[in-house]
């Protein structure tokens, strides 16, 4: 059987062949596989070493310092880390957050909540843009920190983090940022940008499951709260014994990104286009999210009329995901679309497609001819 055309590469995406080679040099006895926290022989050093050199891989991809790169197991702890860090360190006080966030920012909030801190989620707009006059109007004398996502899961839309930054610094609140979807597909200077903490994921661009990293600004006050004790790793913030492999691939998923940073988007973007200039004219078609402020990858059509369950599964050539992957297990229809102000019944219906690296024009043109063909067909049998 032939696989079906992966499109889903917002959900997550294979690792860079040549970032497995350099994990797979960090496992075995002829490798780098001891622990970086050895002090005392070669085998520790070596390992350090290699995770030290990964760490400012990470910190040269959004311009920061090494020492201010902090290894999690993933952006969903990176989130926790950020959000419940910063508030029990305040140990009272006002949380604003997006309500677009990915779970990991939401759920975080919603419990910070029931801990007794207060928490308001600003709304996006239609094209599910979070508009800096929304987050001003939000703040008050006791915020601690902002959070709002670079790019969203669902839709792609990328917000002006740069003005919210400057928003938050003139008013002294702390500022942090969901980056998993913008990273290696939209620049990120955490300086210029102002920003205070930042999650990324490695799984999100090309490297292993399982690893992500927190920026923490050098300095920051207060001082993140630990959320995993036992041994004081990483300054504390995070203890555990580092997974060398985990590290490497992230380190090498982010030099990479880097270096890619000047064509793949524009490569992707193109196809993603011609995706969308292939379906545009179905009937009852409509795109999710911001024309133009888009990552490169994201496509989320609404097919008004059909049903998103059918649809789906008619679409059997194609791995796609209705809405978001975290909420296709539940039959809610996407709360990203509906704060959007898409109605119940599009949310419902509405695919997202998104592309990367490995996506071919070939892979697009067969996308194209099988949704025509899909929607069609299913149109025709629902008169
Ligand atoms: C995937 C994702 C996460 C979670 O990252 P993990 O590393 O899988 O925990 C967080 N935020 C956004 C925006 C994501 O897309």
């Amino acid at each position: 059987m032939r696989k079906p055309v992966y499109l889903d590469y917002a959900a997550t995406t294979p690792v860079d062949p040549a970032v497995a080679d350099q994990m797979a040099d960090c496992l075995t006895r002829d490798g780098r596989f001891a622990n970086p926290a050895s002090r005392s022989h070669l085998y520790g050093w070596q390992a350090e070493e290699a995770v030290e050199r990964a760490r400012l891989q990470v910190a040269e991809l959004i311009n920061a310092e090494g020492r201010e790169v902090i290894w999690t197991s993933g952006a969903t702890e990176a989130d926790n880390l950020a959000l419940k860090g910063v508030m029990q360190a305040a140990g009272s006080g006002h949380l604003v957050v997006s309500a677009i966030e990915h779970k990991a920012v939401l759920d975080t909030a919603g419990w910070l909540e029931q801990q007794g801190f207060d928490v308001t989620r600003v709304k996006p707009d239609q094209s599910g843009r979070v508009a800096v006059e929304q987050v001003a109007r939000a703040l008050r004398e006791d915020t601690r920190l902002v959070s709002v996502m670079h790019v969203n899961n669902e839709v792609g839309t990328v917000n002006d983090v740069a003005a919210i930054g400057a928003l938050c610094r003139e008013q002294g609140v702390l500022f942090h940022v969901d980056a998993v979807q913008s990273v290696g597909r939209l620049p990120i200077d955490v300086a210029a940008m102002q920003i205070d903490l930042l999650a990324l994921s490695a799984h999100k661009m090309y490297g292993p499951k399982g690893i992500g990293a927190l920026y923490i600004r050098r300095g920051l006050t207060p001082r993140p709260q630990a959320q995993i004790h036992g041994g004081g790793h990483e300054q504390g913030y995070r203890s555990g014994t580092l997974a060398t492999h985990q590290c490497v691939g992230m380190g090498a998923a982010a030099e990479l990104a880097r270096q890619h940073l000047e064509c793949e988007p524009a490569r992707v973007a193109e196809l993603r286009d011609r995706l969308w200039d292939g379906i545009r004219d179905l009937p009852g078609v409509q795109l999710n999210g911001h024309p133009t402020a888009r990552a490169c990858g994201h496509l989320n059509v609404g097919f008004a009329g059909q049903d998103g369950e059918a649809l789906m599964l008619a679409l059997r050539e194609l791995a796609v995901a209705t809405g978001s992957a975290c909420t296709s297990a539940s039959m809610e229809p996407s709360f990203v679309l509906r704060a959007m102000g898409v109605p119940d019944a599009l949310a419902h219906a509405s695919l997202r497609f998104s592309l990367g690296r490995y996506t071919t024009e070939e892979e697009i043109e067969f996308a194209i001819g099988h949704i025509r063909q899909v929607v069609t067909s299913l149109s025709q049998a629902a008169v």
